[in-house]
């Protein structure tokens, strides 16, 4: 029979076998998974575990193929002055996305975004929480008025419609749909259901002016 600490211990070994945790898997397994991310993600890894540290920091080829490969930088065998880690560190705040964390290189580097003031790569820049709108449609769609947009971030870019015309003005989407929000909420409405009246209000317009306009020629069932 069992005694308590043995049992305590039997589960704990039981545990770990069902969850694994990195300590307790094996040099060279870790050591695959770790090859397998991006450098983008290894190195912030490197700096908070010194058991990664260990492992991975001297690995030079591993260094020199990630070079290589995930930042595109042609690397020479015979190069013995070159320290890929290194070279790959001097790069790091450059080339690696604030958002998903992957370092690339040319062509598909990522590129620094002035409204939203962080580096991002295409994938990143592509997701609806970069969007920019402007001016117009901010008022249009989100019911806000010059007042609502004097504290929020704006952009100023060429018109790319009229050259001769005045800079349009860029926001957030996400921010313009905060503000919508909280100001819509404050009436007691949500956006969804403020659209729909609009929606409604317009197509009653549009039935009355065709109403008042009566019937055109050529329309059906004129009757000459
Ligand atoms: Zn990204």
């Amino acid at each position: 029979m069992q005694t308590r600490s043995q049992t305590a211990t039997t589960n704990l070994v039981s545990r770990k076998k069902l969850h694994p945790t990195f300590d307790t898997l094996p040099f060279d397994v870790t050591r695959q998974i770790i090859k397998h991310l991006n450098v983008g993600h290894v190195i912030p890894l490197l700096s908070v575990c010194r058991l990664f540290y260990q492992m991975i920091k001297p690995d030079h080829d591993f260094w020199r193929s990630r070079l290589q490969r995930d930042l595109n930088v042609k690397v020479s065998k015979t190069n013995k002055t070159m320290d890929p880690f290194t070279e790959i560190v001097k790069r790091f705040s450059s080339l690696r996305c604030n958002d998903c964390g992957i370092m690339r290189g040319p062509p598909n580097r990522p590129f620094v975004d002035g409204f939203f003031n962080l580096t991002v790569c295409r994938d990143c820049y592509n997701h609806k929480k970069y969007r920019l709108i402007t001016a117009f449609t901010a008022k249009k769609n989100y019911f806000l008025n010059e007042k609502d947009l004097l504290g929020l971030r704006t952009v100023s870019r060429i018109n790319p419609h009229y050259k001769n015309g005045s800079f349009v003005r860029l926001y957030s989407r996400e921010a313009i749909a905060e503000a919508s929000a909280s100001k819509l909420k404050k009436k007691g409405i949500t956006l969804r259901e403020r659209r729909a009246l609009q929606q409604k209000r317009s197509q009653a317009t549009k039935d009355r002016i065709a109403r008042d306009r009566g019937p055109r020629r050529g329309d059906v069932g004129l009757v000459v």
